[in-house]
């Protein structure tokens, strides 16, 4: 071996930097491991490593999806446990009883197994095994899956190590889900635990088989002074990070708990970089490659709209995102903008201004909102502003509603007149795109209320498609925190509306027990008889429609029952049609009913200013992005408003944490980054299934700043040289570690 290595690392590393010579390695791999594999790149398959034979490295390709040598060194351990500290039993019990969470480790024989049928109808098994250790003391390990498959492995009488985290279940103290391991494989110092699916084990790749993969790659074929680096080295070195080859070397031979973490923040940041780097180059390719629709700050439209329509002043913040949209209009370049801004900062009035300059130069503007009450409420609001005004060519300007309950010939004729160009402005649900229509000319789509990461995703395939790029703004009022907004919208502008209109009032908050709630509705009665309206909202989760109508029913009958018939009220929920339900939206935003029963249909953007007390019954059940996007419907003009939130007295801690940050901060962001924390990114943003937020060593929790500096490196990099040209390295670097999980096109 001697001889051929260093001839051999040379032909390694030029591969690494001249990237493309993928097939060139391979072919001298394939050699090479005939004769003692000494070529091995991170490229090669896996079956070319000695020990992973045809069948073994089939079943890696189907159960962990691992081909290549990289994707075996990628395995990201479970954990690593120090394999030097044992507990004795009786140790383990007080911890249980302490339940800190820590995990143990401790020699024990199996004395006794048992199945334990569980639930309502005795249809779950759960296996409990009982064991002992050397001081004669018991212990129950508890699994709720796999029962049989453990049964049979936890034979009376054999020795274990098991390893877990103390904990009670069933009254006693126990383990829930233990880590086995057979003492004849006992290691000592920092050991990496893998998630290995069962069927894996089964076909013989035993952790510790496992471990002696990874020594033979890194001592003899791969050794981490080989695995070429394709992040600039000097990004590496402002960042402290480690090489790579050490990065991957320590992450499963840890020396230390310190160097496993260092091992993980090099990794980490690799993702976050690379993720960014996409986003940021299509941001740039964008605006150095698309040609969009170019239209000058100018004509009377807007002008006369803002003398004679708008009865107030705009912030300081409206006027500059105003602004920056009409940069972006008569540069020509695309623009992608999200315009950011807490419930009730005057997001509307920015989208609506930016929609008239569009549709003064003859392009047709597109708005779509999450819900067909908020579709239907802008299509009032908007008519209303634009009545009787008309464009510099001389037309009456025609604003439309196309929503699902819109059928037949009323919706072929809308077709029709959107697609002869005689619509200006069409506003309709987010199911626009998922059935796109015909416009003539589209200049200009704006998103509102936009949470669901999918919607935009969707917009910016559909619109591709158009003739003319059109320009895209979204609306999002639920704050999203700056790590997020970073990797879902990093490919974004931002507009930011951060002051409120003035005059508004902090919203004043109340938590109440629902054995009190009468003392809401009796301040309720007090506001409508000052000519206020107020709102009194119940849940509607979907698993559980039966039961919440029920609830509703019965809140419905109370509300009756309180208020009788000198204060009228309306119901508006989504089991109505939509007729009715605009009925009902009617008659509450003109005042007629000065009080709405609702469900969470009223939760984005419904906006009536008089309404100024909200009463969310079954707070606890809402998200706390819910309870904000909820409070948020009284906080509109400059009277004082009032939000009881009425629980039941048991809440479970989270539910608590939740209560106490809306008592405590109005502050959408505080909010979200709470809310973060409680829920995870996925669930946040309803993005769980899109593998978007699919990261598989950062948290967006946990490593914001990190993931701030990735950005940071990964702007400078691309301004430098925005195709990666002088990078072909990193450039296949990305592609392997996002591969088909990249969230938007390919990167060039
Ligand atoms: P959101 O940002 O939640 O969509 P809206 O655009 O619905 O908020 O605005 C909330 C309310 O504030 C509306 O009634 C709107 O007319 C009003 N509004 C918007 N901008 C101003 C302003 N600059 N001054 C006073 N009221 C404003
Ligand atoms: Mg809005």
């Amino acid at each position: 071996m001697g001889g051929t290595r260093s001839s051999s690392s040379a032909v390694v590393r030029d591969a690494g930097i001249a990237d493309n010579n993928r097939s060139g390695t391979k072919s001298v791999s394939r050699k090479e491991a005939g004769s003692g594999g000494v070529q091995l790149t991170l490229d090669s398959p896996v079956r070319y490593v000695p020990g992973i034979g045809p069948k073994l490295s089939e079943a890696l390709a189907r159960y962990l999806n691992v081909r290549t040598v990289r994707d075996l060194l990628y395995l990201v351990p479970a954990r690593y446990v120090d394999r030097s500290q044992w507990w004795t039993i009786a140790q383990v019990r007080q911890l249980a009883r302490k339940n800190t969470g820590e995990a143990v480790q401790f020699l024990a024989r199996v004395v006794q197994r048992r199945l334990i049928p569980l639930g309502k109808r005795r249809k779950q098994t759960v296996l409990e095994v009982v064991v002992e250790d050397e001081e004669g003391r018991r212990l129950s390990l508890f699994w709720l899956h796999a029962t049989m498959w453990y049964y049979k492995k936890m034979v009376v009488g054999s020795w274990w190590i098991v390893h877990g985290k103390p904990t009670y279940f069933l009254s006693r103290p126990a383990i829930l889900h233990p880590d086995l391991t057979d003492p004849k494989e006992r290691a000592e110092g920092l050991q990496t635990v893998y998630a290995l699916p069962r069927t894996l084990v089964r076909r013989g790749l035993s952790l510790r088989r496992l471990k002696q993969i990874y020594q033979t790659i890194f001592d003899r074929l791969l050794p981490p002074d080989r695995i070429p680096d394709p992040l600039p080295a000097w990004i590496r070195q402002e960042r402290n990070l480690l090489p790579l080859g050490v990065a991957l070397k320590n992450l499963h031979f840890p020396t230390s708990s310190e160097a496993f973490t260092e091992a993980m923040r090099r990794l980490k940041y690799d993702e976050l970089f690379s993720l960014q780097i996409v986003l940021v180059q299509e941001k740039l390719l964008r605006q150095r490659t698309q040609k969009g629709i170019a239209i000058p700050h100018s004509g009377n439209l807007i002008h006369r709209f803002y003398r004679e329509r708008l009865s107030f002043a705009l912030t300081d913040d409206q006027k500059k995102a105003v602004h920056e949209i009409y940069q972006d209009f008569r540069r020509g370049v695309p623009m992608r903008r999200l315009l950011q801004g807490d419930v009730g900062s005057g997001k509307t009035v920015v989208a609506l201004l930016s929609a008239l300059l569009m549709v003064d130069h003859g392009y047709q503007v597109c708005l779509m909102a999450p819900t067909e009450v908020l579709a239907y409420q802008h299509w009032q609001k908007w008519r209303a502003w634009l009545h009787g005004l008309r464009t510099s060519d001389g037309s009456a300007i025609q604003v439309h509603l196309l929503t699902g309950s819109v059928r037949g010939t009323r919706r072929r004729q809308l077709l029709q007149m959107l697609k002869d160009g005689n619509i200006h402005i069409l506003i309709g649900t987010h199911a626009l795109i998922e059935d796109p229509v015909q416009f003539a000319r589209l200049g200009y789509v704006i998103i509102d209320e936009q949470h669901r990461f999918g919607v935009l995703q969707r917009a910016r395939l559909v619109f591709k498609n158009e003739a003319l790029t059109p320009h895209v703004l979204v609306m999002s009022a639920t704050p999203i925190p700056r790590t997020l907004a970073l990797t879902i919208y990093g490919d974004l502008d931002v507009s930011v509306l951060k002051t409120l209109p003035p005059g508004r009032k902090p919203v004043k908050t109340f938590h109440l027990y629902e054995s009190h709630r009468e003392e809401a509705y009796r301040f309720i009665r007090q506001e409508l008889n000052r000519g206020r309206q107020a709102y009194i909202v119940f849940p509607l989760i979907e698993e559980s429609e039966t039961m919440d109508y029920a609830n509703l029913e019965e809140g419905i009958r109370r509300i009756e029952a309180f208020f009788g018939k000198d204060y009228p009220f309306v119901v508006l929920h989504g089991r109505m049609k939509p007729e009715e339900k605009q009925e009902a939206m009617d008659a509450f935003t003109s005042g007629k009913a000065p009080l709405m029963v609702a469900t969470n249909v009223i939760e984005v953007g419904v906006d009536v200013p008089r309404a100024t007390t909200i009463v969310i019954e079954s707070a606890e059940r809402f998200g706390l992005a819910q309870l904000h996007q909820l409070r948020g419907r009284v906080c509109r003009s400059s009277d004082q408003p009032y939000c009881f939130l009425v629980t039941a007295r048991r809440l479970s801690a989270d539910a608590l944490k939740r209560i106490q940050a809306m008592l405590t901060t109005t502050d959408g962001f505080e909010l979200a980054e709470l809310d973060l924390q409680l829920r995870g990114p996925g669930e946040l943003l309803g993005v769980q299934q899109s593998g978007m937020i699919n990261l598989r060593f950062a948290s967006l929790v946990h490593d914001q700043q990190l993931l701030q500096d990735a950005r940071k490196d990964a702007i400078r990099l691309l301004q430098e040289d925005y195709l990666l040209r002088r990078y072909p390295a990193l450039r296949k670097a990305i592609r392997d570690v996002w591969g088909d999980r990249l969230p938007l096109g390919k990167v060039g």
